[in-house]
């Protein structure tokens, strides 16, 4: 890695190296732009360091765990000992290392200039890093998002953490109290109590996974409920204080919670303040920056993506809009992305995975809506895994598929295929006429097609 400064105005400065920043780095280098990436704290970032990667780990070391528990269920002659969190946390670490070892080599190998420091906006087109000013005939922002948390929380990160915190923890905690249902919520919850710990959910809307189709989130209330895994619904959280061994959490209901830890999970917000971007006239709203469907900002040189614009958060999303964003520098064809088209995964036991729209986004957009569920009692994979859970379609009237939305064990690597039905506007009967391999979960995607088509073969009903 190199730390220079230059001379000739680049073609493209980007402030922040995680997936929307360094994306776009490695497609522009690629099409013979010249770069310079700049990033404060680690190439990759949040998804790498802090967020993706290292919670998929802690989730498969939870599902390790249960597999340990649930042995007998299979009349393997298996028993849980304990979770030893050192070793759980040198396994996640050691994922990370060996991709982040990988991004720096392809970083390096594309001739991007990598500077390592906190990068100010100081023009439309230069960023200043410690008193070096990095000039570039255009300027990618992509400064990501940072833990939110409520007015009088105050993150101490003992006791009250955020996921950052969560991600470092050195124990399993006896109890713990999530704000936020959201993903990430859901997500620690389904670690936690794999790892043995009691674990309450409070979410101020009236579902867990609150963006999904209610009907997933139903499903996945049931589940948690079964795994033991308490929520509080449509309660708002009035304040927090230290108890005796941990933190009492008190709800607008009357409720008071005690736990050891408190993980506030309510969200992330675009990481915008005094970076200059005022300044140099770059419109924003409630912090986020403002961009139209090409990720251009309304100053000419300078255009932003991922978690700082208001679209998606999600480390797909950034890719996807880095790679946009060099490709228009470059001189290609581009075509805005069509965001209901992005496939989104709560990867917690059971998972949920869904792409397109639910029913009410369908009829707001005026389809007349046809919807079938097929149970995944009925496919023989789930039943092998002992997974219970369903794949919902949502489709126009006579028309393509809209939506898919699944729960259950593993249905996240089953959303690919559901991305190519809905971004292909396939029919159901199209689908229907593929064959699916048995007996795989795959196959409850095709029953589900197959019944939509009218021709149901494993469905009741
Ligand atoms: C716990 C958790 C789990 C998640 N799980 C998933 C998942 O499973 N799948 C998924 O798709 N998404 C997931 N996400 C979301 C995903 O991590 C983000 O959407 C993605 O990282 C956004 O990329 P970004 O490039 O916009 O921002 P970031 O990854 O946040 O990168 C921004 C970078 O800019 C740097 N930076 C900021 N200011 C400056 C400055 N002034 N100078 C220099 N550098 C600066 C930061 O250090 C950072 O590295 C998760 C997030 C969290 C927190």
């Amino acid at each position: 890695m190199t730390d220079d400064t230059q001379a000739a105005p680049t073609d493209l400065v980007i402030l922040g190296g995680g997936s929307g920043g360094y994306a776009a780095a490695l497609r522009a280098a690629e099409l013979d732009l010249s770069v310079v990436l700049i990033e404060r704290d680690k190439l990759g970032g949040t998804c790498l360091h802090y967020g993706c990667i290292p919670t998929k780990a802690l989730l498969h070391a939870a599902e390790v765990a249960d597999s340990a528990r649930e042995g007998e269920q299979f009349g393997v002659k298996t028993s849980l000992h304990g979770i030893d969190m050192t070793g759980v946390n040198s396994y996640k670490d050691g994922v990370t290392a060996r991709l982040y070892k990988g991004l720096q080599g392809l970083v390096k190998s594309r001739k991007i200039t990598y500077v390592e420091g906190d990068g100010r906006l100081v023009s439309p087109t230069a960023v200043e890093v410690d008193g070096r000013r990095y000039e570039g005939r255009h300027i990618l922002l992509a400064t990501g998002s940072y833990a939110r948390t409520l007015p009088g929380l105050d993150i101490d990160g003992q006791r009250i953490i955020t996921s950052d915190h969560a991600l470092r923890l050195e124990r399993v905690p006896e109890s713990v109290v999530i704000l936020g249902g959201g993903v990430i919520g859901c997500e620690f919850a389904s670690v936690w109590r794999s790892f043995g710990a009691e674990v309450t959910i409070v979410e101020a809307l009236p579902h867990l996974v609150p963006l999904e189709e209610e009907s997933s989130s139903k499903l996945l209330e049931r589940a948690f409920r079964k795994r033991g895994i308490k929520y509080e619904l449509g309660v708002k959280f009035t304040g927090a204080e230290h108890a005796e061994h941990g933190v009492k959490v008190s709800l607008d209901s009357g409720k008071t919670i005690e736990a050891e830890l408190l993980l506030v999970a309510v969200g992330r917000g675009p990481t915008s303040a005094n970076l200059g971007y005022e300044e140099a006239g770059v419109a924003m709203e409630r912090g986020f920056v403002t961009t139209d469907e090409y990720c251009r900002t309304n100053v000419e040189t300078i255009s932003a993506v991922g978690d700082l614009i208001p679209t998606l958060q999600l480390a797909h999303v950034g890719f996807a809009e880095g790679i946009l964003v060099a490709e228009r520098l470059a001189g290609l064809p581009v075509v805005p992305i069509d965001y209901f088209g992005v496939p989104r995964i709560t990867y917690s036991e059971p998972e949920v995975a869904s792409v397109g729209m639910t029913r009410a986004q369908a009829e707001q957009a005026g389809h007349e809506v046809v919807e079938m569920t097929y149970d995944l009692a009925g496919n023989g994979k789930s039943q092998i895994l002992r997974t219970a859970g369903s794949v919902k379609l949502i489709a126009a009237k006579d028309g393509p598929v809209l939506g898919v939305h699944m729960v259950g064990s593993r249905v996240g690597e089953l959303i690919a295929e559901a991305q190519l039905i809905c971004n292909w506007e396939a029919l159901p009967g199209e689908v229907a006429a593929l064959i699916h391999p048995h007996p795989t979960m795959s196959e409850a995607v095709g029953e589900a097609h197959l019944a939509l088509a009218g021709k149901p073969l494993h469905a009741h009903g």
